[in-house]
């Protein structure tokens, strides 16, 4: 398992999701339109759509970014401490492909179906 290449996938999301938390806390005030009103482009349309999609995504990064930032954290903590890449569960590895997807994952694919199941 290469960990270094880990930690600098997970250190570069953490960048982004400070600066998104960062973002919400200084701009609930901005409309939509203050954001949508530079773009004077012919492709005018497709950035307005690009806007809402982004502004969506906000949605969901919100409720969530402060409970990624952490997860990320522990993510971290965990190469450092050499557990990385193990089920918290089950101990068995998280497959690659899906640390790929979600670095900060801390379930392997069957524990985390048997977690949703409930
Ligand atoms: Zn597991």
């Amino acid at each position: 398992m290469n960990t270094d290449r880990f930690r600098s996938i997970l250190l570069e999301e953490r960048e982004r999701v400070a600066s998104a938390i960062h973002h919400f806390h200084e701009s609930n005030s901005h409309s939509l339109e203050d954001e949508t009103e530079e773009e004077t482009y012919d492709n005018h349309l497709a950035d307005s759509a690009t806007a809402t999609l982004n502004r969506e995504i906000d949605y969901t990064l919100e409720e969530n970014s402060e409970h990624v930032l952490s997860a990320i954290d522990e993510a971290l903590l965990r190469i450092e401490t050499g557990t990385f890449g193990a089920c918290v569960r089950c101990g068995k590895p998280i497959n690659e492909e899906r640390l790929e997807a979600i670095p900060y994952a801390t379930r392997c694919i069957d524990c985390q179906r048997l977690e949703e199941r409930g």
